[in-house]
């Protein structure tokens, strides 16, 4: 169940609405306290379990702000709302080390209330590595960054940095000062760079005001952006939400060209990239490696008598029956129409065989419905159990087979 939040409104439009659309959006469990003293009552009960804070700045039963104060005693993030701001309120507000602030205005400001919400949930799963020979800056953005739930690690020089990344394959984002002992930020991140790419880690470099020269720096050894010091909160903040929403984005953009629209399984493009990358590792390490074609059988006979759409729906149980016929580190792929091409690692050829076999075999049990009518169908598989001299000839090698089991009357495995 996703965490609650703790929304603190005495308008009652505003309170309405946005209760409503995070429920619905974003599935959170919405507290309503409308009133100071409803909050502070909300926060005992509930013992301040609640993941973020949504609060109205100016209440009717307490001075402006003073239910930041309160919520943020509890040491819970706060999303502060203000019908109007001021340099003195902005300050007043940033000072009591809020996540955000929104003025309130028209249905937009719900917009962006949603989403800051979503990126402040999902933060809690990104790591930033924070390269910094001072303490006191590292330890200030360490405090910044927990106050958007970010979780932080910090290296003091360069090789410490390098080794902090090498054991942590999960850190998204690294801030690196440029002026440090021994490797300078430059340095550091042109070797970064070496072993990850900018579409897996962003790097921000952190320069001192007065050398811009550093920022192109930066860039040119491989940063993705950079931020001049002393920078205000608001300007980090904006700076690492969007590097790493930009590295969600590409993970989404990849994610989907890898896989297949109709039933979810990787494509071809996917199969071809991965798949070379298995065999290699395979034949260096001398490991077994099988490769199975497997093409259902009769399918046009599906589409023609129950239609189109029917074959889409079979289409889709099969590959859900073979995905979880193999295990996460083989590879299943939809190669075109109804035929799938399967890369499996380690099975001695026996074993492969067996692999295969369970696959046809669950798919020949399973009873699929289709409108008022239940439906069986078969595979036919061509396996080659053994590593050849190349990708190329497994795939070339498994097709053949496929053609004999096509022959052999269907629904059947053979390999060799
Ligand atoms: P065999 O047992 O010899 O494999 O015969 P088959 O009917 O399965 O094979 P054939 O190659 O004659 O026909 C395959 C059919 O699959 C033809 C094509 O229209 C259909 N098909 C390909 N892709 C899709 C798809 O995405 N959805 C649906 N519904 N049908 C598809
Ligand atoms: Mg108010
Ligand atoms: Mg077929």
């Amino acid at each position: 169940m996703k965490p609650k939040l703790l929304m603190v409104e005495d308008s009652r439009f505003f309170g309405t609405l946005l209760k409503q659309k995070i429920e619905k959006k974003l599935g959170h469990r919405v507290f309503w306290a409308s009133t100071y003293a409803m909050a502070k009552q909300l926060l005992e009960e509930e013992r301040g379990d609640f993941f973020l804070g949504l609060l109205d700045l100016n209440l009717p039963d307490s001075k402006p702000g003073e239910v930041v104060d309160l919520v943020r005693g509890y040491k819970i993030p706060a999303v502060v709302f203000t019908a109007e701001l001021s340099n003195d309120i902005r300050e007043d507000i940033w000072a009591k080390n809020v996540a955000d602030y929104v003025i309130k205005q028209g249905s937009q400001d719900i917009d962006y209330v949603i989403s800051t919400i979503r990126r402040l949930y999902l933060n809690s799963e990104i790591k930033v590595l924070l390269v910094d020979d001072s303490r006191f800056s590292r330890e200030h953005m360490a405090r910044l960054l927990a106050i958007h739930r970010y979780q932080t690690l910090q290296a003091e020089n360069g090789e410490e940095a390098l080794a902090a990344l090498k054991e942590d394959l999960g850190i998204q984002l690294a801030i690196v000062d440029y002026n440090m002992p021994g490797m300078n930020g430059d340095e550091l991140t042109r070797r970064i760079r070496n072993t990850h790419r900018h579409e897996d880690l962003s790097i921000i470099g952190v320069s001192a005001q007065g050398n811009s020269l550093l920022s192109a720096k930066f860039i040119k050894s491989g940063a993705n952006d950079f931020i001049i010091k002393p920078f205000i909160s608001e300007e980090f903040y904006c700076r690492v939400s969007q590097n790493v929403e930009m590295l969600t984005n590409i993970k989404t953009i990849r994610e989907l060209s890898n896989r297949d629209y109709l039933t979810n399984l990787y494509n071809r493009r996917y199969f071809f990239e991965n798949a070379k990358e298995l065999f290699v590792k395979a034949a260096k390490q001398d490991h077994p490696l099988a490769l199975g074609m497997i093409d259902i059988d009769n399918f046009k006979f599906v589409n023609d008598t129950y239609g189109h759409d029917a074959g889409d729906a079979v289409l889709c149980r099969i590959s859900n029956i073979l995905q979880a016929s193999f295990q996460k580190t083989d590879i299943v792929a939809r190669f075109g129409g109804e035929e799938f091409c399967v890369l499996v690692s380690g099975p001695e050829s026996e074993d492969a065989r067996l692999l295969f076999e369970k696959a046809r075999l669950r798919i020949e049990a399973t009873e699929l419905n289709v409108g008022d009518k239940i439906l069986r169908i078969t595979v036919s598989v061509g396996v080659c159990t053994h590593r050849l001299e190349s990708l190329a000839e497994m795939i070339s090698n498994a097709d053949q087979l496929l053609y004999k089991a096509k022959n052999a009357n269907k629904n059947c495995v053979i390999c060799k």
